[in-house]
């Protein structure tokens, strides 16, 4: 399976990074090595002084597809879950002065921690989900997909262009304003609505 994750979906995120808006969709990929499920901990890379959290809105795919149109895109993913698109800040903002991949700074291994999924028949209306991150009890990061730049059905039709998308590929659709740092020992805990869907400690 592959991860994709979009980034700059956001108006106030990107601002925040400095960054300018996207005319197009714009995505990284992060290996399988990247997950971490059921809550596991994450433990902090030591490669890293400057590591930041993205809560993120998740689609699971469940058709293969090649440059599948935009109409037709929302029959490509059934499930929809959250997660955090770790990111080791002071690794990327060198990949970006000296215009290298980002790898190393986002696709390194627990940089994608999942929920459990939920059928995306459950949502009256998944362009109006709320979603945020709270870290220790206090909450960093809200959202709602209806602020996206680029819907799902964008997403998925941009990446399938260039990548075939398969049964169970991720797709992380980008984070609204508040990124921030993690500490070891905090307890991030990620809500779809009001539903807690991912809780887990930085170890
Ligand atoms: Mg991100």
């Amino acid at each position: 399976m592959k991860i994709f994750a979009i980034g700059r979906n956001y108006i106030d995120h990107a601002k925040e990074l400095n960054n300018a808006i996207p005319l197009e969709p714009m995505f990284f990929m992060k290996p399988d090595t990247a997950l971490i499920h059921n809550n596991r901990p994450f433990f902090y890379p030591d490669f890293t002084a400057e590591l930041h959290y993205e809560v993120e809105i998740v689609l699971k795919l469940n058709k293969v597809g090649k440059s599948v149109d935009e109409k037709f895109a929302s029959r490509y993913y059934n499930e929809i879950g959250i997660g955090i698109d770790f990111t080791a800040r002071d690794l990327q903002a060198k990949c970006k002065q000296n215009g290298t991949p980002w790898e190393i700074a986002k696709a390194f291994d627990g940089s994608a921690p999942v929920s459990n999924f939920v059928p995306k028949n459950q949502f009256i209306d998944v362009n109006n989900i709320n979603f945020r991150l709270d870290i220790n009890g206090v909450t960093v990061q809200t959202g709602n997909t209806k602020d996206l730049i680029f819907s799902f059905e964008k997403v998925i039709s941009h990446i399938s262009r260039y990548i075939t998308i398969k049964i169970g590929d991720l797709i992380f659709t980008g984070t609204p304003a508040g990124v921030g740092e993690v500490k070891i020992g905090d307890r991030l805990q990620a809500y779809i609505e009001n539903e807690l869907m991912l809780d887990f400690y930085v170890r």
